[in-house]
């Protein structure tokens, strides 16, 4: 399928990226989330003036922030020793993992606030391209987790 897509090919471009299946323990609301996060990879890897934007945004954090980021990826498991593994989970982490169950403010030491405006900075310095609607759009809610009665205003 690569081969017939042309991404064999020398200076072909293009990322190839994968989400986890739905089941016990992984909703709708977290596949679109994880799907996001992946997505916003596949950009990383694809269109070099955002990846060149997001190592200058790493690069003007301070030390002290980097460190909280830093110091979650290897909690996770990710291999601090390349900078641009970091600086790559750092916006897809930031921007595109919407849901406190992956990633909030409390896990790399920041707080609400500050968390909230470095998001706001990165958007509004983001090359404008068709990552950036993902970047803002709601993250759809899992069908599962709507309750009929709310939304037709019924008690339950
Ligand atoms: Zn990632």
């Amino acid at each position: 399928m690569l081969a017939r897509m042309g991404w064999l090919q020398p200076g072909a471009n293009g990322a190839l990226i994968t989400v986890s299946a739905s089941g016990e323990g992984l909703d709708a609301t977290m596949r679109a989330v994880t799907l996001r996060h992946e997505i916003a990879h596949g950009a990383f890897y694809t269109v070099p003036a955002y990846r060149a934007y997001t190592r200058r945004f790493w690069q003007a954090l301070p030390e002290s922030e980097r460190a909280g980021f830093i110091a979650f990826l290897d909690q996770q498991g990710y291999d601090t020793a390349s900078e641009t593994l970091m600086y790559n989970e750092m916006q897809a982490y930031l921007v595109f993992t919407q849901d406190r169950r992956f990633f909030n403010a409390q896990v790399v030491n920041l707080s609400d606030m500050r968390l909230e405006a470095l998001r706001a900075s990165f958007l509004n310095g983001m090359p404008d391209f068709w990552l950036r609607d993902l970047a803002t759009q709601p993250v759809p809610l899992a069908a599962i987790s709507i309750c009929p009665d709310a939304l037709t205003g019924n008690p339950a």
